[in-house]
């Protein structure tokens, strides 16, 4: 508790004294952009590993990341979200699992924990879906395989419960509400976020070139647009083609072009290798572009 003081009187000298304009804002009202769900390991720390400061996330936290099911729980999640998306209108909802999850692991020992732990048991009975899946669909599994698995699927699950919530599904049909799968990884720092396409984990960076598309591209219908985007790269020969010309991007111009160049080539790649790309072309690709990649970031992030 020392330590907790101490800090209290550090935060006001160090943070409270350089951030006065901010504080003074937020005294006016909130208009984070993003509803952030996430685990309440102290190992995770959204602010921290997002960069973002006071004001900017809208935060939900509980044992394994999870939001029961519409309806089927009375807990504060519900009212958290449906306040953040009605009366704050955010528009953007993370739900980030991490790796060694503790609630992840309690799924695997569900029946045990009903006695000692009662209200865990019956917390941790709405990620049952996130359990079963897993158990039926990974049984050769174990050890950390199989809880890295149990984190990734929940993820996916839980953002399958939010979207029993009508506020959310008003929303998505509305095309205002975009939902990301983030896991963090504690050994690393390192954030992966779901990619549908390819049903894995990449790195967000794609992501960014998703928005831009969907931002800028209003007039294509998604099916149009998917039509577009196949018969571009419909064969490994464009693939090489396109690869080629992003080598060419030695020094972009600017941010957006940076952010463009990952995202294409995060796509490209997702492309090779559904087409059959041998492992050695790719890698051989993947140790062209370590240099240029870098530059990318680089620029990509400058500004944040
Ligand atoms: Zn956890």
């Amino acid at each position: 508790m020392k330590k907790l003081i101490r800090g209290l009187d550090e935060f006001r000298q160090n943070y409270v004294n350089t951030h006065q304009e901010l504080l003074e804002q937020l005294s006016h009202g909130q208009k984070p952009r993003v509803l952030f769900i996430t685990c309440s390991d102290s190992r995770v720390a959204p602010n921290l590993i997002t960069n973002t400061d006071m004001g900017e996330l809208f935060v939900i936290r509980n044992a394994g990341n999870i939001i029961p099911p519409y309806g089927s729980a009375n807990g504060g999640e519900g009212g958290t979200i449906e306040y953040a998306i009605n009366a704050l209108g955010i528009e953007q909802v993370v739900i980030c699992g991490h790796s060694h999850c503790g609630g992840m692991k309690g799924l695997l020992k569900l029946n045990e924990l009903q006695e000692d732990m009662p209200l865990v048991y019956d917390w941790l009975r709405h990620a049952e879906s996130t359990r079963r899946l897993v158990m039926e669909n990974y049984p050769d599994y174990s050890g950390e395989e199989l809880i890295e698995t149990l984190v990734a699927e929940n993820v996916l699950i839980q953002i399958d419960n939010l979207k029993t919530y009508p506020v959310v599904r008003a929303r998505i049909h509305q095309g205002k509400l975009r939902i990301y799968a983030w896991i963090y990884r504690i050994e690393t720092g390192e954030v992966l976020a779901y990619d549908a396409e390819t049903h894995t984990y990449v790195p967000p960076m794609s992501q960014l070139m998703d928005d831009e598309d969907q931002n800028g591209d209003r007039s294509l219908a998604p099916s149009d647009k998917k039509r577009r985007s196949d018969s571009e790269f419909s064969s490994l020969t464009n693939i090489r083609g396109e690869l080629d010309k992003l080598l060419a991007v030695n020094s972009p111009k600017s941010t957006k072009e940076a952010e463009r160049a990952i995202g294409s080539l995060e796509r490209l790649f997702a492309r090779a290798s559904r087409l059959g790309m041998t492992a050695s072309e790719l890698q051989n690709y993947h140790s062209l572009f370590s240099e240029p990649i870098q530059t990318w970031a680089r620029k990509a992030y400058s500004h944040r």
